[in-house]
C-alpha cells in the first residue's frame, strides 16, 4: 500500500461507546480497505482509542488517538443542533482528562433512566436492564436505546426511534450535561493534544457569519482546527470552512463518523461512497501537533 495515496478516516465511533464494530474489528477492517490512517473517537471515552492503540502495534495503519465531547457553546451563541469537540493526539493516561470523562460518563448514566421512564409513560414496554444487557460493556447512549426499540418491535429504524421518540424536542428526549467548550478546549490542550470543531454543519447556527464569529472565539481558546470533511458537507460548506479554516490558521481534519451498523450508510473511510480524506491531511495534523509543544 503507497501509504501517501491512501484515504484516512479520522472520526470513528467503537463499540466503547455508540458504534457496533470493537477497535480491533474496525483495525482490521481499515487494513482491508487499505485506509492509511485512523483514529477513534469515541463519545466522552478514551476506550475504544486505548484498545486501538494496543491493537495496532505492527499494523500498516498509522493511528492517532482521539476523544469526542458533547461540549455548550459560548453564551452569545445560541445552536439548534451538536457541537461536538474533537481531541487528538491526546495521552490517554492524562489524570484531569479521565476525570472530567468520568463525570461526562456519570451525567449519560444518570440520564438514561429518566429515557426510559419517558418511554414508559408512552406505553413502550422497555427497561433499562434489557438496554444494558444488550449493549455489551458499550457506554451507553441513544442509539443503543433505538436499537432495542428496533429489535421489540416498537419502531423500524433508528432513525425512527430518533424522529418520534429520542431526538432533540421529542417527546422521550433528556437533556444530558455537556461540558462548557472551553474546558472542553483546554483540558484537550493540557492532555497534549489538538482539539477541533467537528462537523460545523450540524452546530445548525442559522447564518454563516455567525459560525465565523464562533470559530474567532474558538480559536482564542486554543482551537487547533475545523472538521472539513464530513459526508454530511456539501460542495459548498467544504469550501466556505476550507476559507474559514485558512483565515484563522487552523488545520484541516475530516472522518466519516463511523457507527457501523447503527449508521449503516456510512462506511470507514469512504462514507457514503464518493468521500474521501487525503493522507496529507494526516501529516499536516501531526505537523502541527509538534508545533504546539
Ligand atoms: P447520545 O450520545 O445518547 O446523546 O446520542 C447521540 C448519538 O445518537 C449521536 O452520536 C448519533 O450517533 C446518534 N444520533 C443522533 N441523532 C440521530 C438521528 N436523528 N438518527 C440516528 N442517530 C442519531
Ligand atoms: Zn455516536
Ligand atoms: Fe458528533
Ligand atoms: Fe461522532
Amino acid at each position: 500500500m503507497d501509504c501517501k495515496q491512501a484515504g484516512i478516516d479520522l472520526h470513528i465511533h467503537s463499540t466503547a461507546s455508540d458504534g457496533t464494530l470493537s477497535p480491533v474489528e474496525i483495525l482490521r477492517l481499515a487494513e482491508t480497505l487499505e485506509l492509511g490512517a485512523i483514529s477513534i473517537t469515541d463519545h466522552d471515552t478514551l476506550k475504544g482509542s486505548r484498545d486501538l492503540l494496543e491493537a495496532a502495534g505492527s499494523s500498516v495503519v498509522r493511528v492517532l488517538t482521539g476523544i469526542e465531547i458533547s461540549t455548550t457553546p459560548p453564551d452569545f451563541c445560541k445552536i439548534e443542533g451538536s457541537f461536538h469537540i474533537l481531541g487528538y493526539g491526546i495521552r490517554l493516561d492524562d489524570p484531569a482528562l479521565n476525570q472530567t470523562l468520568e463525570t461526562l460518563q456519570h451525567a449519560r448514566e444518570n440520564r438514561n433512566p429518566f429515557i426510559i421512564s419517558r418511554l414508559n409513560a408512552m406505553g413502550l414496554d422497555i427497561t433499562l436492564e434489557e438496554v444494558i444487557q444488550a449493549s455489551g460493556e458499550a457506554q451507553i447512549g441513544r442509539p443503543h436505546i433505538a436499537q432495542l426499540m428496533i429489535k421489540k418491535g416498537f419502531v423500524r429504524t433508528i432513525d425512527e426511534a430518533f424522529e418520534v421518540y429520542l431526538g432533540f424536542n421529542k417527546p422521550a428526549y433528556v437533556d444530558k450535561y455537556k461540558l462548557d467548550c472551553q474546558k472542553a478546549i483546554e483540558m484537550i490542550i493540557k492532555a497534549g493534544g489538538m482539539p477541533v470543531l467537528a462537523h460545523p454543519a450540524l452546530i445548525r447556527i442559522p447564518e454563516s457569519s455567525r459560525l465565523e464569529s464562533l470559530v474567532r472565539i474558538l480559536k482564542e481558546m486554543g482551537l487547533q482546527g475545523i472538521e472539513v470533511y464530513y459526508p454530511e458537507h456539501s460542495a459548498e460548506n467544504v469550501e466556505f470552512y476550507i476559507r474559514l479554516a485558512l483565515g484563522h490558521d487552523l488545520v484541516v481534519t475530516g472522518g466519516t463518523d463511523f457507527h457501523g451498523a447503527i449508521k449503516p450508510d456510512i462506511q470507514l473511510g469512504y462514507g457514503n461512497g464518493d468521500f474521501f480524506v487525503p493522507f496529507s491531511v494526516f501529516d499536516l495534523l501531526l505537523k502541527r501537533q509538534q508545533t504546539m509543544v
